[in-house]
């Protein structure tokens, strides 16, 4: 080992992926990831479904085996927060005082979740869905015949709320506007997860202004800006996430809805990468600055961060892709549909359970949402990393071959 140091601040999806590159990718010096809770990284996506349906032990989150940081000589400095970066000593400063060096900084901090100061918010039985402890809380106010009450028709809110009927709970979601999912889909595709999510015995209010939490001690009841009154043992609240950029900006490095760093991950401080949710970044196929919250994102942008550490300047342009289970539905989402004018349909989505929707901005392809439709996801991942050609009637032809669409 040479005396080079690679410290990396919050141990996410992308700490992981960043501290395993850079072994591949031959950092001969020491590498420590710092993180605030007391597990090695995990996995999210399953805390809210299988894991908070009970399917899953917290082992079975692990990224990687605790002994595969040991193997890889890289040390995990757990239950630690992070309070402040010295850019010119090059250390950062922990909660409890002490201090580490270092010779390359990492800043994969994630994201927080966004809070709502109703009246009542501090009762016993609201929570926030975002990491381990949090479900493990959960889990101790769920059981059948038992009511929740979720805020948020995004996806931690549906899926927490298809988790929940799975153990036999009443279950509402509670969305501020017209349609459940309006930020990232077509309103086809809304409608069909209203659908499903009815047919499964989901209560979906849409355009619920919520005003108070009522109870004393304990929730009791979520009370509507109309009067309604819905009973809830608990209440989950998923309203979005926020980036966590604070150490960077009181850091003086540059932040710009998110930590804004190029396509090597490189942050306005040259010796400083980050990567995942907590950064900004532009992406050349949509052309423009994002901001991404996904597993693809911290895992792909965290490999080409530690290829920078190791001076292999590789460009980030990967395209996005997240999915979502929900019941027994896989959606699989392939590109970003934002500023779409055009939807195309292939399958239907008022009856059944699997079809996809091609969203399009003039006569271009930019995304599809493909549930229960493997080979349409795959075909536009490829179709919008190559640069190829759709064509919508074809697409729109469900009886075709799907790759008879493309050229
Ligand atoms: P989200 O996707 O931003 O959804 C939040 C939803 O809550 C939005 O529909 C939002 O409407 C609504 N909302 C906001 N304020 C509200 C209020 N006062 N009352 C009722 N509804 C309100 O965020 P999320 O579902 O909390 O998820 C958090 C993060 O985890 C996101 O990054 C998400 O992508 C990620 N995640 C991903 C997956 C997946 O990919 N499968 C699963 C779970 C979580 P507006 O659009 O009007 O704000």
């Amino acid at each position: 080992m040479d005396s080079e140091h690679a410290v990396i601040i919050g141990a996410s999806h992308a700490a992981a992926q960043l501290g395993a590159s850079l072994r591949q990718g031959g950092w001969q010096g020491n590498i420590s990831i710092v993180g605030d809770e007391a597990i090695p990284p995990y996995q999210r996506p399953p805390l809210s479904k299988a894991y908070l349906a009970g399917e899953k032990h917290s082992d079975e989150l692990l990224i990687r085996p605790a002994t595969f940081y040991e193997k890889s000589a890289i040390d995990l400095v757990l239950g630690t927060r992070v309070t402040a970066i010295d850019r010119q000593a090059k250390t950062v400063t922990l909660h409890d005082g002490g201090s580490i060096p270092y010779t390359r900084l990492a800043l994969t901090t994630g994201a927080r979740v966004r809070k709502l100061s109703l009246p009542g918010h501090d009762l016993d039985g609201v929570f926030y869905l975002r990491d381990l402890q949090d479900v493990d809380r959960i889990r101790a106010y769920v059981g059948r015949g038992k009511s929740a009450v979720i805020i948020g028709g995004g996806y931690i809110g549906l899926e927490t709320a298809a988790s929940m009927r799975k153990l036999g709970m009443q279950v509402t979601v509670l969305e501020a506007m017209p349609r459940i999912l309006q930020r990232v889909t077509a309103p086809e595709v809304s409608a069909f997860y209203s659908r499903i999510h009815g047919e499964e015995g989901v209560n979906i209010v849409t355009d619920a202004s919520v005003e108070s939490l009522e109870g004393s001690g304990k929730v009791a009841a979520v009370r509507l800006a109309d009067g309604t009154r819905l009973d809830a043992d608990l209440v989950v609240i998923g309203v979005g996430v926020m980036p966590a950029t604070e150490l960077a900006e009181a850091a003086g490095l540059e932040v710009d809805n998110g930590i804004a760093v190029d396509e090597f991950a490189r942050t306005s401080d040259p010796d400083i990468v980050a990567a995942g949710d907590c950064t900004s970044h532009y992406n050349p196929i949509y052309d423009r600055r994002l901001r991404l919250e996904s597993v693809q994102n911290a895992t792909d942008q965290a490999k080409t961060a530690a290829n920078t550490l190791c001076g292999k300047l590789e460009a980030y342009h990967a395209l996005p892709w997240f999915w979502s289970d929900q019941f027994d539905l896989k959606l699989q989402i392939a590109g970003l549909s934002q500023g779409f004018d055009r939807v195309v349909l292939r399958g239907a989505s008022d009856t059944g359970r699997s079809f996809a929707a091609f969203y399009f901005g003039g006569d271009r392809l930019l995304a599809v949402d493909a549930v229960n439709r493997p080979k349409e996801f795959m075909m536009v991942r490829r179709a919008l990393t190559t640069g190829m050609r759709a064509d919508p009637d074809k697409l729109a032809d469900d009886s075709s071959d799907i790759q008879q669409a493309f050229s």
